[in-house]
């Protein structure tokens, strides 16, 4: 009965040992991004010169290392066997070519199975899209580049690569057992969101019945695991409980890599003020979601009350889709689009995603606020509706009265600092040994 874990221990040893050998690359000193390159790159984003924004946005924008905490991209690369991240798409919101001219550096590729797949069927889907990501860096060597710490970020940027990280989406994929986790580690994955919109068996979603009041004991395990690996604690999904528990048990700063503010948009999935603080207390970042729903109270009602007519379209379109995650998001996202158009539903535009930032560094302060789009697995807002529009944020913040410095922070230096602080506490837990 236990002869898959066997198998898929044998597996990962071999992909790890794989890992290994080639990332013995020295050690280089953290580069940042080189000067005078925005022009070139802009001049590569015929998008980018359409948005319409101030030159000096645009040139402290390519020149700030811009890190995104999360995009579903994965579920594109591994169910439709049409997608080349390399070509500019027609459809989604993440491809190379309009990262590039979203000045995008480094991108969380999502590791995300539903929550409804649990036990080894999850681990092998978590196996395949932690694949898929090495494949597609693999097939476009001079443009994307795995990465795993701050340092490989920096010196990704410097080669003028985008650096490909790793996050997993759903505490579930784990099959609670720490082994996996270390697994998960070694294959490359930085963070591990507790939990996806189901609770697990040791920790509470925020969009479920509380079942375990936060986290179990064994979900506490997990968490010190984490901190001494040096993998980073994602707190989006989880239930309010789950997330102080963390915060608490946590001897690492911790991350929300997608998720918005709830004085806003009064969404579970959403921070309220108090957590902001907690977060901001205990070092970590809240990277801003664009999902319009959690941007907007307004159009999350709305959403709320739909009629059955749409709710009928959207049971039709996911069966026809199957089991191919990236179809179902896609349609959702068109379909929302359309119900903009036509007024069925609020129009959210991307000036929403400005107004929830400057609310989370308010209350938060610059140093714990970030990007964390959710492309590909959200209806991004009017504006926003790929990663080619990025600069709009940053020409926003300046025009607001924002510091190139602070912009730098949001853009990309708040989580840097975020993975560097948890990696030397993972440091630290070595040498106490
Ligand atoms: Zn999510």
């Amino acid at each position: 009965m236990r002869r898959w874990r066997e198998m898929l221990r044998l597996t990962l040893s071999v992909a790890v040992a794989i890992a290994v050998l080639s990332s013995c690359s020295s050690p280089t000193p953290a580069s940042s991004k080189p000067e005078g390159t925005s022009p070139a790159i802009v001049a590569e984003g015929p998008s980018t010169l359409a948005l319409d924004i101030a030159p000096r946005s645009i040139q402290i924008h390519m020149n700030a290392i811009v890190v995104d905490g999360h995009a579903d991209t994965p579920q594109r690369l591994l169910f439709d066997t049409t997608f080349d991240i390399g070509a500019r798409q027609a459809t989604g919101d993440v491809d190379l070519p309009r990262m590039r001219a979203g000045g995008l550096d480094a991108e969380f590729f999502s590791i995300w199975v539903p929550g409804t797949v649990t036990g080894p069927p999850a681990v092998e889907r978590a196996l395949r899209l932690i694949d898929s990501v090495g494949e597609a860096a693999r097939g476009h060597p001079q443009e994307l580049v795995l990465a795993r710490t701050a340092g490989e970020v920096r010196r990704a940027a410097g080669d003028h690569k985008i650096a490909a990280l790793m996050g997993l989406e759903g505490g579930h994929m784990i099959d609670d057992d720490l082994g996996l986790l270390r697994a998960y580690f070694a294959l490359g994955v930085r963070y591990m969101t507790l939990t996806h919109f189901m609770n697990n068996d040791w920790a509470d979603a925020s969009t479920d019945k509380p079942a375990h009041n936060g986290l179990t004991a064994f979900g506490k395990d997990v968490v010190h695991e984490m901190n001494r690996l040096g993998m980073m604690v994602d707190v989006s999904h989880v239930s309010d409980k789950t997330f102080y528990d963390a915060i608490e048990v946590s001897q690492a700063p911790v991350m929300a890599s997608h998720s918005s503010c709830r004085a806003i948009s009064n969404h579970p999935r959403n921070m309220t003020d108090d957590m902001l603080r907690a977060l901001a207390k205990n070092g970590g970042v809240v990277m801003i979601n664009y999902e319009a729903s959690f941007l907007s109270e307004e159009y999350r009602k709305a959403l709320e009350t739909l009629g059955g007519d749409v709710v009928a379209q959207r049971n039709d379109m996911e069966k026809k889709c199957g089991g191919d995650e990236a179809c179902v998001t896609l349609a959702t996202s068109r379909s929302n689009h359309a119900l903009m158009d036509s007024g069925r539903l609020p129009r959210v535009t991307w000036q929403k995603v400005v107004e929830h930032i400057d609310h989370a560094v308010k209350v938060a302060g610059i140093d714990h606020v970030g990007l964390g789009s959710d492309f590909d697995g959200a209806t991004m807002p009017i504006g926003m509706e790929d990663v080619s529009k990025l600069p709009r944020i940053t020409d926003a913040l300046l025009e607001k009265g924002y510091s190139e410095q602070d912009v730098a922070k949001i853009l990309g230096g708040n989580i840097l600092r975020v993975m560097e602080q948890v990696d030397s506490i993972r440091l630290s837990s070595l040498t106490r040994r």
